[in-house]
């Protein structure tokens, strides 16, 4: 039967748009159908820091260099302040500098950036359509599905005709977010934890005279705690500005967001409410991520409160999972297996970082003792310090999370050989590189200008740090099952005291899935290539 394309996804969010632009640069085609008319169109007080794996990620998809001029500048500081207002007391400080002066974290080949989503979304939108391998649908929107053997049938409608229309694929893929449509069909649990609702405001304020200048983020602290944060979306006059939020649902109808600035302000600085956007803060993550040809990525399969701003930097290495193994299922060079491998190494990630952001929410609440932050004179500066100074602790995990990004691995995956080393800690704040199977593979400059990580994502890639070392029965074994293998040589011994092994088998997503000394013997090599490619 007709395939209209092999991948069809719902949802032309940042997750749908990144999964379409992985699959259009290996040669996969795609349709991504999207209820609203356009991309980036409308200021969404969402995602605004990409950290360093996706940056990397986007190194490889070709446009790191279009994140970093988006237009966010490189010269003003990320700061944060803590304070009880605009125009009221000073209670502390975490100094962090411009982007422009900040050194790569160790083992980053990419600096985390500031890239407001209203901004990233049209960058990826732009080059899935550049692939020419990918169908921007919008305007549509999904209604049902229905799965066979063969394929997936997707009925959609078109929402300035209100005509109907089918698509039919081989696999569909759920980006359609929290609500997800899709996994509500497919009657998947969504267990977690309910935090908050929230509402945020998109506003326009020059802030370059007020009494502590431009900052990334103030945090507004009363005698209760926190209540509301202001956070730069585009490091001039944009700024987002959140409620905590509460257990009851806000009505942005009925909530009076303007007194909630006016609050956190004072009298005297001018806004504009650009835009209000309710949500829900909550920690939930789908109990299947998979059913037959269906896959939940993005917000679909898990939500995390944004303290840290892990949501939408869990999905795109949703997207890139979902591309490299889809594409090579599509064209013969992986088993059955391959996709199981999707949930069972995407979803620990997911339940991961979204605990390390409830922590970080939790973390904003529970600091410090602020009974006394509004108390005048010399009593109230020495608890204000002490405050300042507590939230600082408490919040840096949410500040500088390399290890979230950079750190996570692949444990216990059916697709991954160990080799058996003990797992190392996963600290939230730090990032130590290693070649451990499951890990990223470590970035090192090679002598060329490129990184390690520049030789990864296209098929499987072995590494041999030793010129006396054959690695032909696993070459061998992969063009018996078809599966894309390279052989790339590397004779620095610092890189190859990084990796540890003189071979190092590497994932198109980068990742390690064995290593060893020596290459097994035919029969094992065959083993280990039915391994890692799923057969
Ligand atoms: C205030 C706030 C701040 C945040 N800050 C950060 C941050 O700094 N860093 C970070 O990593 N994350 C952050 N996040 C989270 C991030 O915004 C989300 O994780 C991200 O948007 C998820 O992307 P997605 O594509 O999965 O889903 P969404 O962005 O929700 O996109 C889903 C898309 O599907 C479409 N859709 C839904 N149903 C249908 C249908 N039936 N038919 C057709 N189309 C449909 C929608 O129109 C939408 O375009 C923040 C979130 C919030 C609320």
């Amino acid at each position: 039967m007709n395939m209209d394309a092999p991948v069809l996804i719902v949802g032309g969010g940042p997750v749908g748009l990144a999964t379409a632009l992985d699959l259009g640069r290996r040669g996969t085609r795609s349709i991504v159908v999207e209820r609203d008319r356009g991309t980036g169109a409308e200021l969404l007080a969402k995602a605004g820091t990409l950290n360093e794996r996706t940056m990397e990620i986007c190194r490889f998809w070709g446009i790191a260099d279009a994140v970093a001029k988006c237009g966010f500048p490189d010269d003003v500081n990320l700061d944060t302040i803590y304070c009880t207002a605009l125009d009221g007391l000073y209670i502390g400080a975490d100094p962090r500098p411009a982007t422009k002066d900040r050194m790569l974290p160790k083992g980053a080949v990419e600096m985390l950036r500031k890239c407001p989503q209203f901004l990233f979304d049209p960058i990826l939108a732009r080059a899935a359509a550049a692939t020419g391998m990918v169908t921007l649908l919008y305007g549509h929107r999904f209604e049902r599905f229905e799965q066979d053997g063969n394929g997936v049938d997707i009925e959609l409608t078109e929402l300035d005709s209100g005509s109907s229309r089918t698509l039919r694929g081989r696999y569909l893929v759920a980006c359609d977010g929290a609500g997800s449509r899709v996994r509500r069909a497919l009657n998947i649990a969504f267990p977690g934890r309910m935090l908050s609702y929230s509402v945020s405001a998109m506003i326009r304020a020059d802030l370059a005279d007020t009494k502590f200048g431009i900052r990334n983020r103030y945090m507004f602290i009363d005698g209760k705690g926190t209540w509301a944060n202001l956070t730069s979306v585009d490091g001039r006059d944009l700024w987002r500005f959140t409620l905590v939020g509460s257990e009851a649902k806000l009505d942005p109808a009925v909530h009076d967001i303007r007194g909630d600035i006016l609050r956190a302000f004072g009298p005297d600085i001018p806004f504009e409410v650009l835009r209000v956007l309710p949500w829900r803060r909550s920690q939930c993550t789908a109990e299947r991520y998979r059913d037959g040809r269906v896959f939940l990525a993005g917000d679909a399969a898990h939500t995390t409160s944004p303290t840290g701003g892990h949501g939408l930097n869990t999905g795109i290495g949703d997207a890139l999972a979902l591309g490299w193994m889809l594409h090579a299922t599509l064209n013969g060079q992986a088993g059955p297996a391959l996709l199981d491998g999707y949930e069972a190494e995407r979803r620990p990630v997911a339940m991961r970082n979204s605990s390390i952001s409830t922590e970080n929410f939790t973390s904003w609440i529970a600091a410090a003792d602020f009974s006394n932050v509004l108390e005048p004179g010399e009593a109230g500066d020495a608890s204000r310090r002490r405050i300042g100074a507590e939230m600082s602790a408490a919040l840096q995990q949410e500040w500088t999370s390399t290890g979230v990004g950079l750190g996570y691995r692949y444990e216990g995956s059916p697709l991954i050989v160990p080799d058996g080393t003990p797992e190392p800690p996963d600290p939230a704040a730090s990032y130590s590189q290693t070649a451990r199977p499951g890990h990223r593979a470590p970035h090192a400059w090679l002598r060329d200008g490129r990184s390690t990580i520049d030789l990864f994502g296209n098929g499987y890639v072995l590494l041999r740090f030793d010129a006396n070392t054959s690695a032909g029965t696993i070459l061998d074994a992969a063009r018996a099952r078809n599966v894309q293998l390279g052989q790339v040589d590397i004779l620095d011994p610092d890189i190859a005291a990084l990796y540890e092994r003189k071979l190092v088998l590497v994932r198109p997503d980068a990742h390690v899935c064995w290593r060893d000394d020596a290459a097994p013997a035919a029969e094992d090599a065959a083993r280990l290539i039915d391994t890692v490619a799923g057969f």
